[in-house]
């Protein structure tokens, strides 16, 4: 998505490890006429997915998802980080191992807001390695419900996320895939 892309590469910087840093626009400081244009775009893709509902994980996923919500007009869920020891029965949760902190911790969704039949399409800012889709990926199939998509903000190209949760023959779609980033430049996947 060209918008994506521009905005990524006249605010985006690059940090050591990897690390895209978009904190004026969508992790920190919000771009809200961005974000309602990604809204539209993920609707757009998944328009015929029959969704029920939107899953993502806090905290940056939660205003992609609402933009996206409001044309599919679904409620958005949200996973919760925490720790095993406050976390209850009445949930489903899964472990994830945290590209950017280097620590794992739980997720976990209330079962009451996720029900068996479900039509889920998960939402989130990145994809690096995958572990925060694979999580919540696990907690739709605990839930007996049917995973229609995973729409990606900005997908990492070089890790192996992308890579790894398409050839599960997910429904995979990323708004803007970075192919390569230096200090000075970022380069994107061109569109098929
Ligand atoms: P994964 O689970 O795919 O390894 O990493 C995805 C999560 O890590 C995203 O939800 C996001 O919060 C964070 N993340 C991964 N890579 C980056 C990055 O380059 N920049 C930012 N801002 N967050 C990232």
């Amino acid at each position: 998505m060209k918008l994506l892309e521009e905005k990524i590469l006249s605010c985006g910087t690059v940090l050591p490890g990897n690390i895209l840093k978009v904190d004026s626009f969508l992790n920190h400081q919000l771009d809200v006429s961005l974000l309602s244009e990604l809204g539209k775009e993920f609707y757009r893709l998944f328009a015929d997915c029959n969704v029920t509902r939107i899953l993502t994980v806090e905290a940056s996923g939660i205003p992609i998802a609402c933009f996206a919500a409001q044309h599919f007009n679904v409620p958005v869920v949200f996973a919760k980080k925490g720790h095993h020891k406050n976390i209850g029965n009445d949930v489903y949760t899964a472990e994830v191992f945290s590209f950017t902190k280097g620590t794992s911790y739980t997720i976990f969704v209330s079962k009451k807001y996720i029900n068996p039949g479900d039509n889920i399409l998960v939402i989130d800012d990145f994809l690096a390695n995958g572990q925060a889709v694979l999580g919540l990926k696990k907690i739709i199939e605990d839930a007996g419900a049917n995973l229609m998509g995973v729409g990606i903000a900005i997908e990492k190209g070089f890790q192996n996320g992308g890579k790894e949760i398409r050839a599960q023959g997910v429904n995979l779609r990323s708004l803007a895939i970075v192919d390569s980033m230096t200090d000075d430049s970022i380069s994107f996947r061109s569109d098929d």
